[in-house]
């Protein structure tokens, strides 16, 4: 399934890593306990999405039928 949110922050700059270790470890924690809002499968993927120019940070846990890798 295409996912133009993550094509849009690709072509935007971003790159699919987290901003440092820390980061990674703590949101993936979250995405793992986390619970799919539409099919309620529980355990979630973390899909990092950081610019390294800008700094920004976009995260977000992803129900692995819809990852966008
Ligand atoms: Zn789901």
């Amino acid at each position: 399934m295409d996912s133009p949110i993550f094509a849009n922050l690709i072509a935007d700059g971003y790159e699919q890593i987290a901003p440092d270790p820390e980061t990674y470890a703590i949101d993936r924690g979250i995405c793992a306990e986390s619970v799919c809002m539409q099919c309620e499968k529980e355990g979630l993927l973390y899909q990092p999405y950081y610019h390294p120019t800008t700094g920004s940070y976009r995260a977000f846990c992803v129900c692995p039928p819809n990852a966008a890798t």
